[in-house]
């Protein structure tokens, strides 16, 4: 079938990445086009004999200039591909049990590249990365009230990468207004979220599975929990029968969220947040020779840049050489890595690393990654990302 759209066309040789379904096609991998295509529209892309690849978006002010959307022929780009997209989405959750929170759709992982909806009960929010997944917002929210009949819809635009994109940061209601404190549950916990200000979409979802795990080796110790943020390691812990748990995180908004979250989980008593910077903490203490059961770090995002993948894994090693100096014989380290550059051999690495010079032995209870609403496309390497260990420090 032909179609009336733009049409781009790859260069001759043809990359492994593409080839194998990947639905980014960068800037030097385009050869030919017919001039028509305007920034943010939907493409046709043909190989260089003609022959149809994919039908995706185009931006020529992105390195990547195109993100596949279907490589069918027949299947047009309109709203009814947007709702069957997330109803495939919400189905395939339903399927592996999620029902109240969940990452309803992750990007390329979804075939819906540079979009990020978060479900958190019957509320929803929504990140557009791109421009040309911005253009389709409208449709996007339609057939989120047409599925679920929410009770509220926030835009998390408030994000750097949308200017790479040639878009404005911006947030704000695309459903009528409502208030956005709202209380999630997890792991039969309760949570604050305040959808409008907190980071990102404000409930790090990925790591839901990772929390639960931690119930093994919790119980009767005495926890340090480093770049908490609202604090849910941290209130799994004392919930799981640590007999102390004390957590840092540099921002002031964070630690008192995390503090109305201990209180509303009726741990305050032996679970309470401080505002202070972990690296320095985390240094200071050491020399100190403080001593903790188990001290769980989950860092954010060290670099998006492939230049400073050696930075992060420097800054890696440093905070989990603290973290394993500060565990007595026999404790665990429970240590987080979303860097997306760091893959899990790495990380590992970096772990091993770090034990050799604090001359420990770190022997693995667990090692897992994002929960299964953040599904990992094997030919789309970018979409695992998250690396979660715990380990024995002997
Ligand atoms: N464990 C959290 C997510 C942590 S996100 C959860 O599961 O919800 C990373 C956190 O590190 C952010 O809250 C950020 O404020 C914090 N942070 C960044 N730099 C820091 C520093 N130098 N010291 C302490 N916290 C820091």
């Amino acid at each position: 079938m032909s179609s009336s759209l733009p049409k781009l066309f790859l260069r001759k040789k043809i990359s492994d990445r593409v080839v194998s379904g990947h639905p980014w096609i960068f800037a030097n991998e385009l050869g030919d086009h017919d001039g028509s295509a305007q920034p943010g529209d939907i493409i046709d892309l043909h190989s260089y004999n003609g022959s149809f690849v994919g039908r995706g978006y185009y931006n020529p002010a992105s390195q990547i200039r195109v993100r596949l959307l279907t490589r069918k022929a027949d299947e047009p780009i309109d709203a009814s591909f947007f709702k069957r997209k997330i109803q495939d989405a919400w189905n395939y959750r339903q399927r592996l049990g999620y029902v109240e929170n969940c990452r309803l759709i992750f990007g390329e992982a979804d075939s819906l590249p540079a979009l990020i909806i978060d479900k958190f009960g019957n509320y929803f929010v929504l990140q557009t990365l791109a421009l040309g997944i911005d253009r389709w917002k409208a449709e996007i929210v339609a057939a989120i009230q047409e599925i679920f009949s929410p009770s509220g819809i926030y835009e998390r635009n408030d994000v750097p990468v949308r200017e790479l994109e040639g878009m404005a940061q911006q947030k704000g209601f695309l459903s009528a207004p409502f208030d956005t404190n709202i209380i999630i549950h997890e792991n039969g916990l309760r949570f604050h979220v305040d959808l409008e200000n907190g980071q990102k979409t404000d409930y790090f979802l990925d790591q839901q599975d990772n929390r639960k795990a931690i119930e093994k080796v919790v119980n009767g110790a005495e926890v340090l929990g480093a770049f908490t943020y609202t604090g849910t390691f941290e209130i799994h812990a004392a919930h799981y029968g640590a007999k102390s748990v004390l957590g840092l995180d540099i921002s002031e908004q964070a630690v008192a969220q995390a503090n109305r979250n201990a209180q509303l989980n009726q741990v305050q008593d032996r679970c309470h947040f401080e505002a202070l910077n972990a690296f320095d903490m985390l240094k200071q203490w050491t020399r100190e020779g403080r001593q903790y059961d188990v001290v769980m770090l989950d860092p954010p995002a060290f670099t998006k840049s492939r230049e400073h993948i050696q930075k992060a894994v420097s800054g890696y090693k440093e905070i989990n050489l603290r973290g394993i100096k500060l565990i007595r014989p026999g404790g665990f380290l429970i240590s987080s890595s979303c860097t997306n550059l760091v893959p899990p051999h790495l990380f590992l690495e970096t772990l091993s690393a770090a034990a050799k010079d604090a001359r420990r032995t770190l022997r693995q209870v667990s090692f897992q990654t994002q929960s299964a609403d953040h599904p990992i496309l094997w030919n789309v390497p970018s979409t695992q990302y998250l690396k979660f260990v715990i380990a024995q420090v002997l």
